[in-house]
C-alpha cells in the first residue's frame, strides 16, 4: 500500500538513555512502515546540547513556534553527576524548562487508560487531565525567618507615584513569611491555552482557586478566565457542547473525586504540583502518562511525562534484556501526527493516530504488556514482553485492524 504522505514537517526532538532507544524503534516499527514520515530533525540528546552549546534546544523550539507541532523524547536534564558522566561544558538548563518559555504554554498531563489497569478510584472511568500554570506563586517566592520581634510589611513602591504599605503581622515571637507574585499576562495565556485545548478535546472545563480567602490574589485568577471566557470563548464552547466550571478548590476535589472523569482541570501552579501526581498514581503508572505543551498562540509540543527511564537504559548498555513501557512515547507520536493530520487536511494521517492508538490499547487489554503493567494489571493471563517484542505484538494487532 501506499505511504501517508506529508506536507509540513513535524519538529522531532531527540532524546536521551533509554527514551533515545526507544523513539528508534517506535519509528522503525511503527511509522515509518506506513508513513512519508516527514520532520525536521534535533538532537537534544545531551551529547549534542553541549555541543552546541544548548543552542539546539532554542532552534527546537523556534521551530515549534514556526511550524506549529513538535513531538519530543525525554532527555536527561544535567546534575552535578551527569556534568561529570557526560563531561559536560556546563549544567545546562532544563530542555522542558527552555522550551517552556520560548513558547508560553501550557503542560496537559493526560492518563492513558486501558481496561485491565483500573484506576484506585472506583468511579473514575475516563481520564482526568491535569492543566498546571506553570509559572509564579510559591515557587517565586522570596521568604524569610524572623527571629526576634518585630514587624513585616508589605510595600510596594510604584515608579511614579505614592509608596503603599500594608503590615502583614507584627511578630512578638519567632516565625516565617512569605511574599509572592504572579502577572496578569501569564494568567490570560495560561486561560486562553485551557479554553483552547478544552476546545481541541471537546472536553469540559473546570478551574478553582481558594478565592474565598484570598480575596485579591486568587479572585484575580478567577476574575481573568471569567473575562477571557465571556469576551472569547463563550460562544466556542456552547456550539462544542462543552463548558467551563469555576468553583472553590476543596469543592473541585470533591467533586473530582465522586466524578468519572472526562474533564480537563485547570490548576494554579502549586495545586497542579500535587494534583498532577495523584491524578497520575490514582490512574496507575508513570509510563501510561502522556504530556502535551500548548502555548496561548496554538502551538503544540507532545511527550511523555516520564523521564529517560535510566535504570533499564543501564541494563541495556550490559546487553541484558529490557521491558520499557513505550506507551507514552508512542502517544506523543501518534498525538503530534493527528494533529498535523487536522491541521493541514490529511485526514489518514488523523486515521492512522487513531488506529495505532487502538492497536496498542487492545495489545495490553489481550494482555501483552511490559513488566511495569504486568505489576498493576488484574488479567488472569499475562504474558510479558521486552521493549521491542511490545511494539511487534502493537504492529500485529494494528495491521489485522
Ligand atoms: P523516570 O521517569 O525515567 O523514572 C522514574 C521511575 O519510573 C523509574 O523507577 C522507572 O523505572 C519508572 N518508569 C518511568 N518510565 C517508565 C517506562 N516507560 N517503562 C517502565 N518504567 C518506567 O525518572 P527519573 O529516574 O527520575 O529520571 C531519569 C532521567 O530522566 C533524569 O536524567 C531526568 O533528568 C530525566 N527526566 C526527563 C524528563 C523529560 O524529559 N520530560 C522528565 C523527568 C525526568
Amino acid at each position: 500500500a501506499d505511504k501517508i504522505k506529508m506536507n509540513v514537517p513535524l519538529v522531532e526532538m531527540d532524546g536521551d538513555e533509554m527514551t533515545r532507544i526507544i523513539w528508534k524503534l517506535i519509528k522503525e516499527i511503527l511509522l515509518e512502515p506506513y508513513i512519508d514520515l516527514k520532520t525536521e530533525y534535533y538532537d537534544l540528546g545531551l551529547k549534542n546540547r553541549d555541543q552546541t552549546n544548548d543552542q539546539v534546544t532554542v532552534d527546537a523550539a523556534n521551530a515549534i513556534k514556526k511550524y506549529g507541532v513538535g513531538v519530543k523524547c525525554a532527555t536527561i536534564t544535567p546534575n552535578a553527576q551527569r556534568v561529570e558522566e557526560y563531561n559536560l561544558k556546563a549544567m545546562w538548563k532544563s530542555p522542558n524548562g527552555t522550551i517552556r518559555a520560548i513558547l508560553d504554554g501550557t503542560v496537559f498531563r493526560t492518563p492513558i487508560v486501558v481496561d485491565s489497569i483500573k484506576p484506585l478510584v472506583k468511579t473514575w472511568k475516563k481520564p482526568i487531565t491535569i492543566a498546571r500554570h506553570a509559572y509564579g506563586d510559591v515557587y517565586k517566592d522570596v521568604e524569610y525567618r524572623v527571629q526576634s520581634p518585630g514587624k513585616v510589611e508589605l510595600v510596594y513602591t510604584p515608579e511614579n507615584g505614592n509608596e503603599v504599605r500594608q503590615t502583614i503581622y507584627e511578630f512578638k515571637n519567632p516565625g516565617v513569611v512569605l511574599g509572592m507574585h504572579n502577572l496578569d499576562d501569564s494568567i490570560k495565556s495560561f486561560a486562553r491555552s485551557c479554553f483552547n485545548y478544552a476546545l481541541d478535546l471537546k472536553q469540559d472545563l473546570w478551574f478553582a482557586t481558594k478565592d474565598t480567602i484570598s480575596k485579591i490574589y486568587d479572585h484575580r485568577f478567577k476574575d481573568i478566565f471569567q473575562e477571557i471566557f465571556e469576551s472569547e470563548y463563550k460562544d466556542k464552547f456552547a456550539d462544542a457542547g462543552i463548558e467551563y466550571f469555576y468553583t472553590l478548590i476543596d469543592d473541585a476535589v470533591a467533586r473530582v473525586m465522586r466524578s468519572e472523569g472526562g474533564m480537563i482541570w485547570a490548576c494554579k501552579n502549586y495545586d497542579g504540583d500535587v494534583m498532577s501526581d495523584m491524578v497520575a498514581t490514582a490512574f496507575g503508572s508513570l509510563a501510561m502518562m502522556t504530556s502535551v505543551l500548548v502555548s496561548p498562540d496554538g502551538c503544540y509540543e507532545y511527550e511523555a511525562a516520564h523521564g529517560t527511564v535510566t535504570r533499564h537504559y543501564y541494563r541495556y548498555l550490559k546487553g541484558e534484556e529490557t521491558s520499557t513501557n513505550s506507551m507514552a512515547t508512542l502517544f506523543a507520536w501518534t498525538g503530534a501526527l493527528r494533529k498535523r493530520g487536522e491541521l493541514d487536511g490529511i485526514n489518514d494521517l488523523v486515521l492512522f493516530a487513531d488506529k495505532m492508538e487502538k492497536a496498542s490499547i487492545k495489545t495490553i487489554e489481550e494482555g501483552t504488556m511490559t513488566k511495569d503493567l504486568a505489576l498493576l494489571s488484574d488479567l488472569p493471563d499475562k504474558k510479558v514482553v521486552n521493549t521491542e517484542e511490545f511494539l511487534i505484538e502493537i504492529k500485529k494487532r494494528f495491521e489485522s485492524l
